[in-house]
């Protein structure tokens, strides 16, 4: 099936990074948000994101024109009419996401295969929002998304194939390798990442070794590009700690207990880069 059109919802963070990859790889891209400075911020920072790649000389002022000119920005679902595939990249809140996804639902072609971006919600529970489970899929990508190579799809209970094998070509198109994973809290990557940074600030917790030593163990001993602390300030801690919160409800095991160590640190409003301190001091 021929893909022109791939609809955004969403202008923040990951939603104008995806917007920009989509118009990079050609593809028309109708970019939602709620109000006009939500659409016009995203389309700005896609612009500033183009701007460093022109500075760095892999772009040229004739193909950042090009790459704008193809993302709409807009406040109407109806706009979305056209898409061949809408990927919901709004806010990490159930509530929000079902009424979105009702939204979009109602504003698509049946033949428009729905995405979400969630991180955290069940993919099963976000498709029965819609009258198209079969053609509703996860497709997480990463931060930052014009950076970031890997897309993980997620298959929810009712996922066909032939969603599946339309979403691999999409991510085929904009450059990026996709992994398939099953409905399951943190899917595949963050179900094995965030434990192990877990298992570092018990290491820190323990004495074990200094944050410096843990860090740099991990990346001069098991390769990692930024060792485990680093990467938790980078995250955010009370982002870290929700997603050890909801292993630890959902599987109702113990080895997914957040550190105690790092819910101290939440407490204290010690949060990582976002508020200056971390396992690291940033000014
Ligand atoms: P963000 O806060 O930067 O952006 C969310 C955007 O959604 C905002 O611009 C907001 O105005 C918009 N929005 C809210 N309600 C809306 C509505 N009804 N209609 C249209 N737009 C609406 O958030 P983000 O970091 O870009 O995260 C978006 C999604 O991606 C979340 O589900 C998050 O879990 C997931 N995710 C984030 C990361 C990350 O590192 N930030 C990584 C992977 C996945």
């Amino acid at each position: 099936m021929n893909m022109e059109t791939i609809g955004v919802v969403g202008a923040g963070t990951m939603g104008n990074g995806i917007a920009q990859v989509c118009a990079a790889a050609g593809f028309g891209v109708v970019m939602v948000d709620i109000s006009t400075e939500a659409v016009q911020q995203g389309i700005a920072a896609v612009s500033i994101s183009l701007d460093r790649l022109m500075k760095k000389g892999k772009l040229t002022g004739n193909e950042k024109g090009a790459i704008v000119g193809r993302i709409k920005g807009t406040t109407s679902y109806a706009d979305l009419s056209s898409a061949d595939i809408v990927i919901e990249a709004a806010t990490e809140n159930e509530a929000i996401k079902l009424r979105i996804l009702k939204e979009i639902d109602a504003n698509v072609d049946p033949s428009t295969v729905i995405a979400t971006n969630t991180s955290s919600i069940s993919i099963t529970r976000l498709a029965a929002a819609t009258r198209r489970p079969e053609k509703f899929i996860g497709t997480h990508f990463f931060n930052p998304v014009p950076l970031m190579e890997l897309v993980e799809l997620v298959r929810g209970l009712q996922t066909s194939d032939e969603t599946q094998t339309r979403v691999e070509t999409f991510v085929k198109a904009i450059g990026k390798t996709a992994i398939v994973a099953r409905n399951s809290p943190g899917f595949a990557v963050n179900r094995i990442l965030c434990p192990m940074i877990n298992e570092a600030i018990f290491a820190l917790q323990e004495g074990l070794a200094s944050a410096e030593e843990i860090d740099t163990g991990m990346k001069l001993g098991c390769n990692q590009p930024i060792g485990p602390l680093a990467l938790a300030d980078l995250i955010g801690l009370d982002t870290m700690l929700s997603v050890m919160e909801v292993f630890y409800t959902n599987f109702n095991d113990s080895k997914y207990r957040p550190a105690p160590m790092l819910r101290e640190m939440v407490d204290a409003g010690y949060l990582g880069r976002k508020s200056g301190r971390g396992f690291y001091s940033y000014s």
